[in-house]
């Protein structure tokens, strides 16, 4: 697949899912670039006030995914693994608004390290990030699953 090609499916994704997922009132850019690090294959920066989101897909975003991923989903059809990302994706965007809380109220939940002044530990933090990536990637499936058996009407 050719960096176009992919920016096409990505695009044809979208136009798919922000509908669906009630995103309408969003801008949503979708930049053609690697993520900057940690982040690797795809990555979203949403600014929720202003319902601003920037979409960042490597342009080798098939490679990366099957370093990655492949052992999870062997086999998936690459148009396939590219909506799942576009969905996985938007679907921060939705859920971005709890990064801030958890930020604001993480301390009662996962308590803080005295090394850092009672700042959030970063094992709480990194325990947080899992939630949250296991949590999309469990609504996308559901939502990718639910398209493939018609499950939708639009
Ligand atoms: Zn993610």
């Amino acid at each position: 697949m050719t960096p176009e090609q992919l920016q096409a499916a990505c695009e044809a994704a979208l136009a798919k899912w922000i509908p669906r997922l009630h995103l309408r009132d969003w801008r949503i850019t979708l930049v053609m670039e690697k993520p900057s690090p940690p982040f690797e294959g795809a990555t979203v920066l949403s600014v929720w006030n202003t319902r601003e989101a920037i979409i960042h897909v490597d342009p080798d975003y098939l490679a990366v995914h099957k370093k990655n991923a492949d052992a999870e989903a062997p086999g998936q059809p690459d148009a396939d693994k590219i909506e799942s990302m576009i969905v996985h994706e938007l679907l921060h965007i939705c859920e971005q608004p709890l990064l801030g809380e958890m930020q604001r109220n993480i301390k009662w939940a996962f308590g803080t390290s005295k090394e850092d002044g009672g700042a959030v530990s970063g094992d709480a933090l990194d325990c947080w990030m899992r939630y949250r990536e296991s949590l999309v990637n469990h609504l996308t499936r559901i939502l990718i699953e639910a398209d493939r058996s018609n499950g939708w009407s639009a």
